[in-house]
C-alpha cells in the first residue's frame, strides 16, 4: 500500500471509531471530528471529508445545537446522493431521524428512520445493521406502531447476538423496555427489563443509571415498589461514582425514587428524595423535571391526606406545565423553521416521503405504500383486482448463478410488471412486498379483463430474453388473483388471503400460471408478513 492509501485507511478507521461508537463524550468527539476533517482535506478525499462532517453534525445535535446540525446536514446529504455513497446516506438519515426526535416530530423521525434501514447494504457495518434497526423500532414505537416496533427490536436483538455485539444488545433492550413503558404495556416492559438484567449479567455489564431508572419506573407501574426503591437507590449510587452523565439525570432519578417510596407508603423518605430533586432542579434550572416534581408533590400531599396543600401544589404544577410547554413549542417551531427555511429543503422533505415508500432495489412501491394506500382503494373500488406475483424457483437462480444475478432478475421483473401494468391499468400500481413477491393492484378492471391482463404479464415475463443476464437463464412467475367483483364484501385481508391461496394453488399445479377463483369459505391463511425480508 502506498503512503497515501495507508493514511486514508487509517483515517477511515479513526472515523469508524466515532461513527460506530455506542456512547460519546460529545464535546471531545466534536473536537476529534474537526481534526479528522482537516486530515481528510489534506488527503483530498471527499468521502472521508463528508464522513467527518457528519460526525460533527451528530455531535452538534448531541450538544443541543439542532438548528446548526440541521443546516449542515443538507450539504452532506446532497454529496452522498450525488456520489452514491450509500452507507453515508444511511448514516445521514439516522442522524436526521434523531434531530427530528429531539424536535418532537414523530412523523419525520419515522421517515428518516425507515430510510436509514432501507439504505443498509453489504457495505454497512454490523453496528449499523443492528443499531439502525433498533432506532427504527424506537421511531415506530414513538409513532404508536408497537407491533412493527417489536418486529424490528426482535431483528436487532437477533443481529446483536449473531454479530456478538453485547453493548448494542444491552442498549437496544434498554430502549425497547423504555418504548414499551411509554406505550403503556407495563407487563411486557417488565419482561424486557428482566431480559435486560439477564443479558447484562450474562456479559458482566453493570447497567448504567439511566437503564436502572427505566427499570425502576417500570417496577413502579407494576406495583413492585420495594424492588423499585432498591433499583433506584442502586442507580443513584452508581451515578454518584460515575462520570458519564447529564446534569439533569440525578434530579430525574431522585424523582423516580420519590414515586417508588410514595408507593411503599414511606412518605418521609419520599419527601426527602423529592426535596433533593427539587433543590437540584432549582440550582440547575431543570424546568422540565421541576414541573414533574410539582406534580409528585401534589400526589404526596394527597397520600398524606393534606388536601389543601395537594390542591395548591397541583395548581403550581398546572401553570408550570403550561408555560413550559408553550416555551418548548415555540423553540421547536423556531428550529423547524430554520431547518426548512428554503424551498429546496421543503422539496427534499417531499422527496424523502416519496422515497420512503419505494423499494430501493427495484424502485417499485413498497409494503409501506401498500399498507397506506390499499385500504382506501379496497373501500372505494368495487371492481378492484389484486394479484400476488411470486417468482418461480427463484432460490435456484440465486444458488446456481449468483445473488447479483438474482437482484438483476428482480429489477427486470419489476420493470416488466410496471410497464405491462401501465398499459392495462394506468391507475393501478405494482409493489414489491419483500423478497421475490410482488403485489399488483388493478382498479376498476373487473375479473375477466384483469385475468387476461395478468395472463399477458405472465407471458411477458416468460418470453423476455433472459439469457442476456446469464446463459440459459429462464424466469417465470406464478400469479394468484382475487377480485372484489367475484366476491363482494371481502375485506382487504380476505382478498389478500384469497390471492395468496390462489398463488399457492398455481405453485402446486406446476408454476408459470395465473390462478383465480372465488375465495372458499373456511380457513383463510393469514396475510404473510415478509417484512423480515426487507
Ligand atoms: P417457489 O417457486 O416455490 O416460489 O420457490 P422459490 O425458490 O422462488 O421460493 P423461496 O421462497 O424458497 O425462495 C425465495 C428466495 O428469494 C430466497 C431468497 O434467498 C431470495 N431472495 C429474497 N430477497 C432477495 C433479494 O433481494 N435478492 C436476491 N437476489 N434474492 C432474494
Ligand atoms: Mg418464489
Ligand atoms: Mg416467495
Amino acid at each position: 500500500m502506498n503512503q497515501h492509501a495507508s493514511r486514508a485507511a487509517q483515517l477511515s478507521a479513526d472515523l469508524l471509531e466515532i461513527e460506530d461508537a455506542y456512547l460519546w463524550d460529545a464535546t471531545a468527539a466534536l473536537r476529534t471530528s474537526v481534526e479528522l476533517e482537516r486530515r481528510a482535506a489534506e488527503l483530498g478525499d471527499d468521502l472521508l471529508l463528508h464522513r467527518a462532517r457528519l460526525c460533527q453534525v451528530n455531535m452538534l445535535m448531541r450538544n443541543g445545537d439542532l438548528a446548526g446540525a440541521a443546516r449542515r446536514i443538507w450539504q452532506i446529504h446532497h454529496w452522498a446522493v450525488d456520489h452514491d455513497a450509500t452507507p453515508l446516506r444511511a448514516r445521514t438519515h439516522l442522524v436526521w431521524a434523531n434531530i427530528h426526535r429531539f424536535l418532537g416530530d414523530a412523523a419525520q423521525c419515522l421517515e428518516h428512520s425507515v430510510l436509514a434501514v432501507e439504505l443498509l447494504d453489504e457495505q454497512a457495518t454490523a453496528h449499523m445493521q443492528i443499531w439502525h434497526r433498533a432506532k427504527l423500532a424506537d421511531s415506530l414505537g414513538l409513532s404508536g406502531s408497537m407491533a412493527d416496533a417489536r418486529l424490528r427490536y426482535a431483528q436487532a436483538e437477533e443481529l446483536s447476538r449473531e454479530f456478538a455485539q453485547p453493548h448494542l444488545l444491552v442498549g437496544m433492550l434498554n430502549n425497547y423496555a423504555y418504548t414499551e413503558y411509554l406505550y403503556g404495556d407495563y407487563e411486557r416492559a417488565q419482561q424486557v427489563a428482566g431480559k435486560l438484567r439477564a443479558v447484562a449479567a450474562e456479559y458482566g455489564f453493570e447497567l448504567d443509571p439511566a437503564a436502572l431508572d427505566t427499570i425502576g419506573a417500570i417496577e413502579i407501574e407494576n406495583g413492585r415498589y420495594a424492588e423499585a426503591e432498591q433499583t433506584l437507590l442502586n442507580g443513584i449510587e452508581r451515578h454518584r461514582d460515575g462520570r458519564h452523565e447529564d446534569a439533569d439525570a440525578l434530579a430525574e432519578y431522585l424523582l423516580t425514587l420519590a414515586r417508588a417510596q410514595r408507593g411503599l407508603g414511606a412518605t418521609d423518605r419520599a419527601q426527602a428524595s423529592l426535596d433533593a430533586s427539587r433543590a437540584l432542579c432549582v440550582e440547575r434550572e431543570l424546568n422540565d423535571v421541576l414541573v414533574r416534581v410539582h406534580q409528585e408533590q401534589a400526589e404526596l400531599h394527597a397520600v398524606r391526606g393534606e388536601f389543601a396543600e395537594a390542591y395548591a401544589a397541583h395548581k403550581v404544577f398546572f401553570s408550570a406545565y403550561h408555560s413550559l410547554h408553550s416555551a418548548q413549542r415555540e423553540a421547536q417551531a423556531r428550529t423547524r423553521q430554520a431547518m426548512f427555511e428554503t424551498a429546496e429543503a421543503r422539496q427534499e422533505a417531499e422527496r424523502f416521503r416519496e422515497q420512503a415508500r419505494r423499494d430501493p432495489l427495484t424502485g417499485l412501491r413498497n409494503r409501506r405504500y401498500v399498507d397506506e394506500q390499499l385500504p382506501s382503494l379496497v373501500d372505494s373500488d368495487p371492481g378492484l383486482t389484486l394479484a400476488l406475483v411470486d417468482l418461480d424457483h427463484f432460490k435456484q437462480i440465486n444458488d446456481q448463478l449468483s445473488h447479483d444475478v438474482g437482484d438483476q432478475v428482480l429489477i427486470q421483473v419489476a420493470k416488466l410488471l410496471e410497464t405491462e401494468l401501465a398499459a392495462v391499468a394506468p391507475d393501478g400500481f405494482a409493489a414489491r412486498l419483500g423478497g421475490e413477491e410482488f403485489l399488483l393492484a388493478l382498479p376498476g378492471t373487473g375479473t375477466p379483463s384483469a385475468v387476461a391482463a395478468l395472463e399477458e404479464i405472465r407471458r411477458a415475463v416468460a418470453s423476455y430474453p433472459w439469457d442476456v443476464l446469464a446463459d440459459g437463464l429462464t424466469v417465470t412467475v406464478s400469479i394468484g388473483v382475487a377480485s372484489r367483483r367475484e366476491a363482494a364484501g371481502l375485506t382487504q385481508a380476505e382478498l389478500l388471503s384469497a390471492a395468496d391461496r390462489n398463488l399457492y394453488t398455481a405453485k402446486r399445479a406446476g408454476r408459470d400460471r395465473v390462478v383465480t377463483g372465488t375465495a372458499r369459505a373456511g380457513r383463510i391463511r393469514p396475510y404473510r408478513d415478509s417484512a423480515s425480508a426487507a
